[in-house]
């Protein structure tokens, strides 16, 4: 149900800065928008009929909001819209599009963890934002996505899934998971280690889980082979 533009890491540039989207005629809501997302955005001509933009952010790492001030420039100038963006702290967001010189009346931060978007394409969207196990620095989010009848849990950059995660998969209650999955094992790794989600996740719940956020030695196949998905990058629309 979720579009990729890209699918790698932060210095996986050749898979793109992992961000997703759902469109429907011209709402667009996105998922983060890292430093090659907005040329991603432009390549496919993503942005051309959008009327509606919504933005949900999971984190401020460059990969993540690394081309946000130029989306929220082109909305006010070429598309004439407001983005909405969804993200819990509001007030950190706000001075780093500040410190870049993006004027704040051209977006508008909703800082709730739980956002019901109504929309007129996208129909009703529910997001719940959690906190993630990532890194100390600075706060970052998983974000449970419920729309049309489907329940998507997104980790954003997440070292963990837990337990209850596990539990809403298996019960039903989560239809499908994407993972931050990387191919690194050491102490203090941001992102989860191919080898721990193995360990953690029984064969029978693979196959409901989706890799992404991969590094360059990320071998596709091993986690394909051990029962997992792995997400695609959009090719054209
Ligand atoms: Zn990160
Ligand atoms: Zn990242």
């Amino acid at each position: 149900m979720l579009k990729f533009l890209g699918i790698g890491s932060a210095f996986n540039t050749t898979l793109g800065n992992t961000s997703a989207f759902i469109k429907k005629h011209c709402s667009i809501l996105l998922i983060d928008c890292g430093s090659t997302v907005f040329s991603r955005l432009q390549k496919l001509g993503l942005l051309s009929d959008v009327s509606y933009l919504y933005i949900a952010i999971t984190h401020t790492h460059p990969d993540h909001i690394g081309s946000l001030g130029e989306l929220i420039f082109y909305s006010h100038y070429a598309l004439n819209c407001k983005p909405r963006i969804f993200f819990p702290d509001a007030h950190l967001l706000s001075s780093i599009l500040d410190n870049m010189g993006v004027n704040a009346e051209f977006y508008e931060i909703l800082s709730s963890p739980q956002i019901k978007i109504s929309d007129e394409f996208l129909s009703s969207a529910d997001l719940t934002f959690i906190p993630s196990s990532h890194v100390e620095r600075i706060p970052s989010y998983s974000i449970l996505i419920k729309c049309e009848n489907h329940s998507i849990f997104y980790s954003g950059d997440s070292n963990k899934i837990s337990d209850s995660i596990l539990n809403s998969l298996e019960n039903g209650y989560i239809d499908i998971l994407y993972q931050d999955t990387c191919s690194l094992d050491y102490t203090g790794n941001p992102h989860l280690y191919i080898g721990k989600l193995i360990e953690y996740v029984k064969p029978s719940l693979r196959s409901k889980i989706c890799c992404m956020h991969l590094d360059q030695n990320f071998e596709r196949i091993y986690a394909i082979q051990s029962g997992f998905n792995v997400a695609e990058v959009i090719k054209d629309l």
